[in-house]
C-alpha cells in the first residue's frame, strides 16, 4: 500500500507505545518486593479458568457473553493486523500457509469474519450497558465510549477493506466468498461500483484498521482498559494462599520489629503487585454493588478506595520513580490514611470478601484495608473508641468483653467435660471461643454441641481457662502485635497436647478460620473443623439420628468466615435436611453471594458508623423475604447480629437457632 506511510505508523505506534509501557513498569517496580512467582501449574490452571474461560463472568450472562466474544475477536484479530500491517509493505503479503488460496489461509479467514462480528455483537452489549441501561456500578465516562467506538470502527474498517477488495476483485455479483463471508456480503452491495471509488474504500478500511489498533493500544495505558493488557497477569499473580490467611506484617523472624512502619502508610509500601491490581481494575462496579458497607450507605465503596489509590499513584508518578532511582522520598510521603483514603472507610470493612468474590480480574481489598488499620492502629494509635474496650478486654483476660478468664469453662459445669489436662489422649479438641464461652446466648450452642457430640459418642476435650482467643478480632483490627500474642501463646499450648495429632472442632467460623488457615504461619497446622461439618459427617455415620419431626420453614445465613472464606455451604445445609419434616429456605442473596451480617472484621466490637443503615438490619430484612419460621446461623458473631436485626424489625416471635440447637431439638 505505502511502506514508508507504514513504517511511520509503526515505528511512531509502537515508539509512543513503549516509553508509555516503560513508565508503567517503572512504577510498577516502586512498590514493595512480593513473591508471586511460586506454584506455576497451579498459576496456569487459575489463569486458564479465570482470565481465558472467564468464569467469574458467568454470573453476569450477557456482560459475560459480551466480554468472551470481544476477548476471543481479539485473540483472533491479532493475526489479521499482522497482515494488514504486512500489505503496508506488500499489498499480496500473508504468512506462510495462510494465503488466499490455502485451506489454512482459507479457514481463518473465514473465523476472523465471524469473530469481527461476534467484536462488534460485544461492543453493541457494552454501549447497551452504558448508553440506554446505563447502569450505576459502572464509570460512565466518556473514554470508555471512545474506546468502544474505536474497537467499532476497527472492525468496521477492517469488513470495509474485505468488502471493497472483493467487489475490485470480481467482477460478478452472484460471486460469494465462502471463506470470507462477512466481506462478500457487503461485496454484494458494491459490486458495479467504479474501481476508483473501490480503491479509496480499499484503503480507508485497510489505513483506519491499521491507525485504530495502535490508536488502541496507546490509550490502554493511560484508561480504565489498562485492563486488556494487564487482567491476564494480575489473575496469574494472585494470591494462592487460603483467602481466609492475612499475609502476616512480618515472618516470624522479628521483622515485626525492624519494619520501618507497621502496615501501610505510604503508596510506595503497597507490593508491585497491589499496584498491578490499580492498573487492573475496570471499574465495572461489581465489588461495591456487592458490598454491604456500601449498600448501607457507608462512606466504603471498594472501587473507590483502588481508583483514589490508583489515581493517588499516577499522580505521585514522577515523584516516586525519582525517590525509588535515588533511595529518597519527599511527596509521596503524605498518609495514604486521611490524605487519600478517608479512615471512616477503612473501619466500615467488615472483611466478608463479598467485593473479592466478585472481581473479575481477581483485586484484593481485606489485605489492602487491614494492611492501613494495621497503620492506623499501631502507628498513630488511632480507632473507634469502642475498639479500645475490646483490645484493653483481650489483653487483661484473653477476650475481647474482659470477662475473667477464670470463668471460661463456666459454660462447662454439670455437662461432665474434660479438658485437656485431665485427658490429654482425646481424639478431638473442642475449641470453644471467647463468645460461645462467656456469651449467654451463645453458650446455649456450645452446650448443644456438646450434647450431641456426647450423643454421638465423640472422645473429646476442651482446654478450659488455657484457651484464650484465637487473636482474629485483633487482627482483623489492625493490632497485629496483639494477634501475634494470642497465636504464639496457643500454639505453645496446643502443641504442648500434641493437637496437630487431633482434630479441632470449634462452632465459632472466625477461629475455624484462624486455626485453620493463620496459625501455620506460626508453627501451628491442625486439622479444624466447623460444627457443621462435622455434625454433618456424625449424622452421614449414622452416629447421631435426628428423628423427632420439625415441622419448621428455616432460612440459612451464610457466614462469610464459614462460606465465603472456606466455601463451606454445604455442609450446614445438609445438617439441617436430616432433621424430618424440616424445609431450608434460601434467601435470594445466598452462598457464596449472601450478605454478611455485619459483624466481621472486629465490627462486632465496635460501632457503626453513624447515619448509615445498620448492616445485620439490612441482611435480616434479606432473610425475613423468604417467610421463615425459624433464622439459622452457624456463628455466635452471626447469632447477635440477626437477634439484634429480628429485635429491629420487630419478628423476635421467630427463633434465631443454631443449628446445632436445630438438630439437638430433633434427637
Ligand atoms: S470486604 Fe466486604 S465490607 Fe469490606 S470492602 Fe469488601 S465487600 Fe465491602
Ligand atoms: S475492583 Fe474488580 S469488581 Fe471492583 S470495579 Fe475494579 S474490576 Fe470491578
Amino acid at each position: 500500500m505505502s511502506p514508508i506511510f507504514m513504517a511511520l505508523l509503526l515505528v511512531t505506534g509502537w515508539g509512543i507505545f513503549a516509553y508509555s509501557a516503560r513508565r508503567r513498569w517503572k512504577l510498577l517496580m516502586v512498590g514493595a518486593p512480593e513473591n508471586r512467582f511460586d506454584r506455576p501449574a497451579e498459576r496456569l490452571r487459575r489463569t486458564w479458568t479465570y482470565a481465558i474461560a472467564q468464569l467469574r463472568m458467568r454470573r453476569y450472562p450477557l456482560a459475560g457473553a459480551a466480554h468472551m466474544l470481544i476477548f476471543l475477536g481479539f485473540g483472533v484479530l491479532l493475526l489479521r493486523t499482522l497482515i494488514l500491517w504486512g500489505r503496508g509493505f506488500d499489498e499480496s503479503f500473508n504468512f506462510r500457509l495462510f494465503g488466499p488460496d490455502q485451506l489454512l489461509g482459507q479457514t481463518y479467514s473465514f473465523f476472523k469474519d465471524i469473530f469481527a462480528v461476534f467484536v462488534i455483537l460485544g461492543t453493541l452489549v457494552f454501549l447497551y450497558y452504558r448508553v440506554i441501561k446505563r447502569l450505576g456500578r459502572m464509570t460512565l465516562s466518556t473514554e470508555g465510549l471512545v474506546i468502544l467506538g474505536i474497537i467499532l470502527a476497527m472492525m468496521v474498517a477492517d469488513i470495509l477493506y474485505d468488502g471493497a477488495s472483493i467487489a475490485g476483485k470480481t467482477k460478478t455479483p452472484s460471486v460469494f466468498l465462502v471463506y470470507e463471508p462477512v466481506g462478500s456480503v457487503l461485496a454484494q452491495s458494491l459490486y458495479g461500483w467504479d474501481p476508483f471509488t473501490l480503491s479509496i474504500l480499499k484503503h480507508v478500511g485497510f489505513w483506519t484498521h491499521s491507525t485504530l489498533v495502535l490508536l488502541f493500544l496507546n490509550l490502554l495505558p493511560y484508561s480504565k482498559h489498562f485492563h486488556v493488557i494487564t487482567g491476564i497477569p494480575n489473575v496469574y499473580f494472585q494470591s494462592l494462599h487460603s483467602p481466609g490467611r492475612l499475609p502476616p506484617i512480618e515472618d516470624i523472624d522479628g521483622r515485626l520489629e525492624r519494619e520501618e512502619t507497621l502496615g501501610i502508610r505510604r503508596i510506595d509500601q503497597f507490593s508491585w503487585k497491589s499496584i498491578l491490581d490499580f492498573y487492573t481494575c475496570t471499574e465495572c462496579g461489581r465489588c461495591s454493588d456487592h458490598c454491604p458497607a456500601t449498600k448501607t450507605g457507608k462512606k466504603l465503596s471498594p472501587k473507590h478506595v483502588t481508583l483514589d489509590l490508583r489515581d493517588f499513584l499516577y499522580n505521585q508518578e514522577k515523584a516516586l520513580v525519582a525517590d525509588k532511582i535515588n533511595g529518597d522520598a519527599q511527596e509521596h510521603r503524605k498518609d495514604l490514611v486521611d490524605g487519600v483514603i478517608d479512615p471512616e472507610v477503612l473501619w466500615a470493612c467488615t472483611t466478608c470478601r463479598a467485593c473479592e468474590q466478585e472481581c473479575p480480574v481477581f483485586i484484593s481489598y481485606v489485605d489492602k484495608i487491614v494492611d492501613m488499620r494495621r497503620y492506623l492502629v499501631q502507628e498513630r494509635s488511632e480507632f473507634p473508641a469502642q475498639l479500645q474496650t475490646a483490645f484493653r478486654g483481650l489483653e487483661s483476660n484473653a477476650n475481647p468483653w474482659s470477662f475473667p478468664s477464670d470463668d471460661r469453662a463456666k459454660w462447662a459445669e454439670g455437662l461432665d467435660v474434660k479438658t485437656l489436662a485431665e485427658h490429654p489422649d482425646a481424639r478431638v479438641l473442642f475449641w470453644v471461643g471467647c463468645a460461645p464461652s462467656f456469651d449467654e446466648r451463645a453458650k446455649n450452642v456450645t452446650r448443644a454441641t456438646v450434647k450431641l457430640m456426647q450423643l454421638a459418642g465423640v472422645d473429646f476435650a476442651i482446654l478450659g481457662t488455657q484457651e484464650q482467643c484465637t487473636g482474629d478480632p485483633a487482627r482483623r483490627a489492625g493490632n497485629e502485635y496483639l494477634f501475634q500474642t494470642f497465636a504464639k501463646a496457643n500454639v505453645e499450648v496446643l502443641n504442648g497436647y500434641a493437637v496437630d495429632k487431633k482434630k479441632i472442632v470449634t462452632t465459632c467460623p472466625h477461629c475455624f478460620n484462624t486455626l485453620l488457615n493463620e496459625y501455620p504461619d506460626y508453627g501451628g497446622k491442625y486439622e479444624v473443623i466447623h460444627h457443621s461439618t462435622f455434625l454433618a459427617g456424625l449424622i452421614a455415620q449414622g452416629k447421631l439420628k435426628p428423628s423427632r419431626r420439625v415441622d419448621k420453614n428455616v432460612v440459612y445465613h451464610d457466614s462469610c468466615y464459614l462460606g465465603r472464606y472456606n466455601e463451606i455451604y454445604d455442609a450446614p445445609r445438609e445438617a439441617l435436611r436430616s432433621v424430618p419434616g424440616l424445609t431450608v429456605l434460601e434467601p435470594k442473596a445466598t452462598r457464596d453471594r449472601g450478605m454478611c451480617c455485619g459483624a466481621g472484621g472486629a465490627q462486632m466490637f465496635k460501632e457503626e458508623e453513624p447515619g448509615t443503615e445498620r448492616v445485620n438490619i439490612a441482611r435480616t430484612q434479606q432473610l425475613l423475604e423468604t417467610q421463615p419460621d425459624v433464622v439459622a446461623s452457624a456463628c455466635p458473631f452471626c447469632m447477635r447480629m440477626l437477634t439484634d436485626g429480628l429485635a429491629a424489625h420487630n419478628r423476635e416471635s421467630i427463633p434465631q437457632l443454631d443449628i446445632a440447637e436445630i438438630l439437638l431439638d430433633s434427637m
